[in-house]
């Protein structure tokens, strides 16, 4: 018998709670026709923690995460929280997750589902088929880089610092995440920085270069500078497979490749660390959206987003393929018989909540799975 996979799910705030539901009958679906077994385990992060137990995530709750085998993490934060100060937020619980658990590679795919071709806003002909992958370091650059702040000069003024860092190893296990992947897709790799201005960035193109000549031979390595990267991804994004970049850019990058689907309730990621004994990574994964207050406890929610969450989970933790393709299908199935959360909504198709696109995910994959 293989051992059970070891789940910590995290749902947090607003609507967090709302899609996770509907995500944990898809795994209850899976350990009851898939032959998976999971050992599940719950906790209060965000604002929920902050309520019930003063912060936003409790050592105990950490040390849980550490050792699951991978975390599904929902969303935090809302207004009833955000006069708290810097180090009492509820987004500080998926910080001290990343920090701790030494989460370094944050994976951002952008998919263009055929049905929703037309919420983009470019061109269908231009996204069609659509299919990225944005790596992005995530535990460095000019986020944590030292000397940092801000400081009053002689004559009163101020100055403000942050400063851009990366050291040959940081550059390289996050490259060698983002090599692995483009070997398991189209075997093209795009490395992106500011070579001509940085000299991190300078750094970053050598010891990606270098890595690629050693131990990748056989992927297709290119660089761009950032800049044009953005431009690019307006201009043509399907020339892109997969993306490294630093965490400023990626941030930059990720957030305008996420766009170019158009729908924030259907973008999932995941976030790695580095593999542990016995081959497992830390993992966690969560949708891209926030806790969306504006419309949390309505019953409104695309929980799309969350579902794909799992299906990342299923395919980089366990490596179960098959099982995440059957999530992914399912999604793609429902949305093109014309079911629609209101985000993602288009004219002929019929509206539904959380619920009914939770339920009409399992009745598809009872389908495939037939
Ligand atoms: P948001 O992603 O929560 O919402 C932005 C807009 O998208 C809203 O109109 C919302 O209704 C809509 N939306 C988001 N997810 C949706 C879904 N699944 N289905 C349908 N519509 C959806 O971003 P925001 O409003 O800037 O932030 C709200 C709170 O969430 C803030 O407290 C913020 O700090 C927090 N936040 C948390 C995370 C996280 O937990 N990782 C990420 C981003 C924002």
């Amino acid at each position: 018998m293989p051992a059970n996979k070891k789940l910590l799910v995290l749902p947090g705030d607003g609507i967090g709670p709302e899609v996770m539901r509907e995500v944990m009958h898809v795994v209850e679906w899976m350990a009851r026709r898939r032959s998976v077994n999971f050992d599940i385990e719950e906790d209060l992060v965000g604002g929920a923690a902050i309520d019930a137990r003063g912060v936003a995530i409790t050592p105990d709750a950490v040390a849980r995460a550490r050792q699951a085998d991978a975390v599904l993490f929902g969303a935090v934060g809302g207004p009833k929280w955000e006069k708290l100060g810097f180090d009492n937020r509820p987004e500080i619980a998926i910080l001290t997750l990343r920090k701790e658990l030494g989460l370094f590679a944050n994976l951002r795919p952008a998919v263009v589902l055929d049905p929703l071709v037309d919420a983009s806003p470019l061109k269908a002909d231009l996204v069609r088929g659509l299919d990225i992958m944005i790596v992005r370091e995530s535990t460095g650059g000019i986020y944590f880089g030292e000397p940092r702040g801000i400081e009053t000069l002689p004559d009163g003024t101020k100055r403000g610092v942050n400063t851009e860092v990366y050291t040959t190893p940081e550059i390289e296990r996050v490259s060698r995440v983002a090599f692995d992947l483009a070997r398991k897709r189209s075997g093209r790799l795009c490395s992106v920085e500011k070579a001509n201005v940085m000299e991190s960035g300078l750094l970053w193109r050598e010891t990606v270069t270098a890595l690629g000549a050693a131990e990748y031979p056989d992927v297709q390595l290119s660089h761009m500078y950032a800049d044009n990267c953005a431009m690019q991804l307006a201009r043509n994004p399907r020339q892109f497979d997969v993306i490294v970049t630093g965490n400023l850019f990626g941030d930059l990058l990720s957030d305008l490749a996420s766009m170019l689907t158009g729908s924030l309730g259907m973008l999932p990621s995941a976030t790695l660390g580095a593999p542990q004994p016995g081959g497992l990574r830390h993992a966690l994964y969560e949708p891209i959206h926030g806790s969306a207050p504006d419309i949390a406890g309505k019953g409104l929610a695309n929980p799309l987003a969350q579902m794909l969450s799992f299906a990342m989970l299923l395919r980089y933790s366990f490596d179960m393929n098959e099982d995440a393709a059957l999530i992914e299908t399912a999604c793609t199935n429902v949305l093109a018989s014309g079911l629609r959360t209101p985000d993602v909504m288009a004219p002929g198709c019929a509206k539904v909540g959380t619920h009914v696109m939770g339920e009409a995910v399992l009745r598809e994959l009872n389908k495939l799975a037939a």
